[in-house]
Order: C-alpha cells, then structure tokens, then sequence
C-alpha cells in the first residue's frame, strides 16, 4: 500500500483536531504532524489529544531542521528531545539522514524516541498510549534548490542503516525528468522508500508514487496548506489524477508542452478514462521550449518502456518540434499530421515505435464551419490566420480543405512566407495584419492567454463588423480579443469547442472510443470553472 500522507500543522489543538478529521475523511491514510510549523502549541495538549485521537490513522512526527525545508532553527539536540517527548503518540518519525549521521548522541536520541520513554511520559504528566512496541523511522533527505550529486549512494547508505525503516529522498525537479530517476530508485531501493521530485515540474512524482510502489506519497489537506513546494492537494491528488485507481500496471498519458499548469487535458482525459473504467492516468508534463529539450525527454522516456507511456497530447511550442522528432525517427505520421507538419497526438504503439497524428486540423475546420450559416461560407471567405506554429499549420490544412482562402501574418514573418509557400496561400508582414478586412480572423498565437489575458493580436479598430472572430485560446474563453470584437458586432467563437473536439478525437485514437462531445464540454466547463475560482481567490 502506498500512504497517502498529509502533513497537518496549524496555530491551535482545536484546529489540528478538525483538519485530522478532514484529512482522514478526504482519504489520508497517514497524518504528517509538522512540529516545525506549530512551535506554539505545548507537548501537554499535543500528548493529552494524542489519548483521545480525531482518527484511527499512523501518526508521523516530523520535526524539520531549517536546511531542509523547516521552520525551526533549533538545534539538532532540542529538535530530538522534542520528538522523544512526544513518542508515545508517535507510530512513525522522521528524522533527516544528516541529523542521525551526525553523532551517536543523536543516534542515541533517536532510538529512545523509537521505543519511548517511561520517564518523559511520566515528566509530562501524561500516561503512556500504547501503540506497539517500537515506532518506525523515516530517514530523510531534502534538497530544496536543486537535484543533489549522488542520489543512488544516498539511498543506498541510508537504507543500509539498522534503525532506519524506510528511506525518503526529497529534491527540487530541475526538469521532468528527474522524476524518472526519483522512480528507478524506487525499483532498486532495498527498503520501503519515498522519492518525491518538489516543484511543478516533479508532479508525476507524487502521482506515480503508487505505480512504483513508495511507501508514500504527500499531498495537502487543502490549497496554501502544502508542506514542499509542487504538492497537490489530497482532493486533486484523488479525484483529478485517480489515485485510488493507480496501480503498477496503470498506463501512462500525458500532455507536453510549456506550460502546461492551467491545461484542461488532464481533467478531460482523465474523466474519459474513468468513464471506461481504464486502467490509466493522464498527468501533465512540462516540457520547456525548444527541440532539443523535447527530443531529451523523447529519449529518455523511449529508454524506459517500464514507464509505460502510451501517449501524448502535444500542445505549444512542440507540435512543430513532435513532428519533426517523429520525422526523423521514420515513425509513423497520419496524413493530416503528414500535411500539417504539426502533430498534437502521439500514440506509443506496443514495439516501442511512435504513431503521431493532428487533431486540430478537423476541429479548427469543423467548428469554424459550424459557427457560419452554411458550409458554402467557409468555401471562398478570406480568412487571416493570426501565427503561424502548430497550431497555424493546422487551421491553414483544416480551412483550405474547406475552400477557404487562408491570409497567413505572424511575428516572424519568415514562417509565415514559408508556411503560406508550403500550402499556396497569402502571406502578409505582422504589422499589415490591421489592414487585412477579411471575413474571419483565426487566433493562433497564445496572445491573450491567461495570465496575460489584457493583451490582444488585434486592435479593435482593426476588426470590421460581420467578420467572424475564432479565438483558440480557451483560457479565459472570453479573451480580450473576443470580448472587443463582439463589442465591435462581430460574431464570435470561443476557443474550448475546438478543444473538446480535437481531446474527444485523441480519446478515439488511444482508446477505441470517443467520448460524447457533451461529456466533455461538461467536464472541461467545470474544470474552467474550478480554475476562475482558485485564481480569484489567490488573486
Ligand atoms: P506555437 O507552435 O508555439 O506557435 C505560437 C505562434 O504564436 C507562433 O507563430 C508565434 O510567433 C506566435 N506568437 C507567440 N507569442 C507571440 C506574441 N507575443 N506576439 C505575436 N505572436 C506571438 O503554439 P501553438 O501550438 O500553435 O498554439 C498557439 C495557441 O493556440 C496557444 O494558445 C494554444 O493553447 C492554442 N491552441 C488551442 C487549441 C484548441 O483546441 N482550442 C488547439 C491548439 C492550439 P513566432 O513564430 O514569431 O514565434
């Protein structure tokens, strides 16, 4: 069983007591008190609570020194004797591998903690709480800058020791792909273990946890209540990541691209697999700007099919980047990515080789078509595509299939002449866009997307009533683009029509099935929904 533990820590008795309960109500399997980060609160109360618990849950005590993620600057000597006075409502603890090489005194300390202590029960006044002969020992290490040299070693040595029951290893991800080293050394790890990459880029860490058999995993009672940086919360951890349903032959999905925070694609996909009752799980993975950080992570993921991928969405800056990669390895490309030079899709199919696809294109085109009273209209209209990335490349296939007379304008007018050159249509400089009157204009650029949602590719003098606006930017829906061209008498459309449609045609290709386009607008509206209250409340 992998434990779902949840650090709990807070100004009063009373309000530990009730996040405790909370805890273990929302699934905890294990609570996580942080000494550290409740210096005011007497051992007394703590120990007189500890008779009459809010849960029947293990208890772990963690009294963290400040170099590794603390709040204390005690020393290593006061921290110890605290978690000795505290032992009897102890099942686990955790004590950093620095602290206990550190000299036998605090060795000596630490076991005393393991098997209580009669006389310190007895000093404060409390009678001893049975919970089994001896508690367990977490040895730990943190490193909250960067990956530490030496991780195997340490885990290795760590485990070696007599008194330690399991080994936790904790360092900040410099790229996802330190988590995949975070899960080797669970593989190799000679005791339970814990390895958890902290930061944004380490969350497949915690939700893989369970898929590599840790010991644990850490997620937080609630938003602002994160004990590391990157932890999720015990609520997102379960329902948006299935974590109950996670096992060691759960395949793996994921979403690349920078960035992919704010995404809608996990909740979607991950919504669509629980529909099924498949066993897999759709995690986002950033993946920085630039071919070659998208090749590394490419390779190392092929290197370890224990991982089990089985496939990608691919979102900005990578379609162009997934196509080429693709490309060159002599994969296979569906025809629509073949055209596009773009792939948003990509398939691991069971030898190992890599199937990709594009999904945009017959969704830009559909929803566009839909969105004008009949499909002759899209046939000859001039429609300005605003870009010229993956996301170009696909609307210009999609449109053009339609009859459509695509007019490309992007910043770097070098791809706008090479992309219009590629499918024989119009180019013009990005600063000609405001004089372009076309029929319908097609955002492709990631102008106006959260959080720079004031900006917009076009001034609103430069957008003639009656021309249709397609924003594919869904987060917000309503961009500052939208919003000035229906001001303006334009008639417009949103970006996430788009998007459930080229998510509900990833879902046919990985699984067989296409989930209901209603489903899915359900699902995505209310994780947007979700998304606008978590901003207004931290903004
Ligand atoms: P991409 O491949 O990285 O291309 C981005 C394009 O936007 C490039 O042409 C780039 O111009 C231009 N651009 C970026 N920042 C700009 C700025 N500040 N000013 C002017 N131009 C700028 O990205 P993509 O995959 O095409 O995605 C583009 C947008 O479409 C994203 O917001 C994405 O979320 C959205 N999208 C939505 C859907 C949907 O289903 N609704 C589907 C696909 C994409 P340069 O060439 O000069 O760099």
């Amino acid at each position: 069983m992998t434990h779902i533990i949840v650090p709990i820590f807070g100004e009063s008795i009373e309000s530990i007591r009730d996040d405790i309960a909370t805890a273990v109500e929302r699934g905890a399997t294990m609570i996580e008190l942080r000494l550290d980060r409740m210096p005011d609160i007497p051992d007394e109360q703590l120990l007189a609570f500890a008779e009459k618990p809010p849960a029947d849950v293990p208890i772990l005590l963690t009294y963290r020194r400040a170099a590794e993620g603390g709040d204390d600057t005690a020393t290593d000597e006061s921290r110890l004797e605290r978690l000795e006075n505290l032992s009897q409502m102890a099942d686990f603890f955790d004590v950093e591998w620095h602290t206990f090489a550190q000299s036998n005194r605090n060795q000596t300390l630490i076991d005393a903690a393991i098997h209580g202590s009669d006389a310190i029960s007895g000093s404060c006044g409390v009678e001893a709480i049975e919970r089994g002969q001896r508690r367990s020992l977490i040895l730990s290490k943190h490193d909250m800058k960067t990956r530490p040299a030496g991780l195997q070693g340490d885990l290795l040595r760590m485990a070696d020791a007599a008194a330690g029951d399991v080994v936790k290893l904790a360092w900040r991800a410099r790229s996802v792909r330190d988590n995949f080293e975070a899960f080797e050394l669970l593989r190799i790890a000679p005791k339970p273990a814990i390895t958890i990459c902290m930061g944004e880029d380490g969350l497949i860490s915690r939700v893989l946890a369970r898929k590599f058999r840790a010991f644990g995993t850490f997620a937080a009672l609630r938003s602002g209540f994160e004990s590391a940086p990157g932890q999720l919360t015990i609520l997102e951890l379960r329902d948006r990541f299935r974590w109950d349903t996670i096992n060691d032959r759960t395949r793996v999905y994921g979403l690349i691209g920078d960035p992919v925070k704010h995404s809608l694609s996990p909740d979607v996909h991950n919504s669509v697999f629980a529909e099924r009752n498949l066993n897999a799980v759709y995690v986002p993975l950033h993946v920085a700007a630039g071919v070659e950080s998208f090749k590394a992570f490419m390779v190392e993921v092929l290197a370890r099919p224990w991982l089990d991928f089985s496939g990608f969405s691919v979102t900005l800056p990578h379609k162009e980047n997934a196509y080429r990669f693709l490309k060159e390895r002599g994969d296979r490309l569906d025809a629509l990515a073949e055209r596009c030079g773009a792939v948003n899709t990509i398939s691991v199919l069971p030898d190992g080789t890599l199937q990709g696809w594009n999904t945009d294109c017959e969704a830009c085109a559909d929803v566009l078509e839909a969105s004008v009273d009949s499909a002759k209209a899209l046939k000859g209209s001039r429609i300005l595509i605003l870009g010229a990335g993956g996301a170009a490349r696909a609307a210009v296939v999609g449109l053009k299939s339609r009859g459509a007379n695509p007019v490309i304008a992007n910043r770097t007018s070098g791809r706008a002449k090479s992309l219009a050159g590629e499918h024989g249509c119009e180019w013009m400089e990005w600063t000609d866009r405001i004089h372009a009157a076309p029929d319908m204009i097609v955002n492709c650029t990631p102008i106006g997307m959260s959080p720079d949602v004031s900006e917009s590719p076009m001034p609103p003098a430069s957008i003639l009533p009656g021309t249709i606006v397609f924003d594919l930017v869904y987060n917000p829906l309503q961009t500052r683009l939208l919003t000035e061209a229906a001001k303006g008498g334009c008639r417009t459309v949103d970006g996430l029509s788009m998007f459930i449609q080229q998510a509900a045609a990833q879902s046919r290709i990985w699984t067989g099935h296409a989930p209901a386009l209603e489903t899915v607008r359900g699902v995505a509206e209310k994780a947007l929904e979700r998304r606008r209250l978590s901003e207004s409340r931290s903004g």
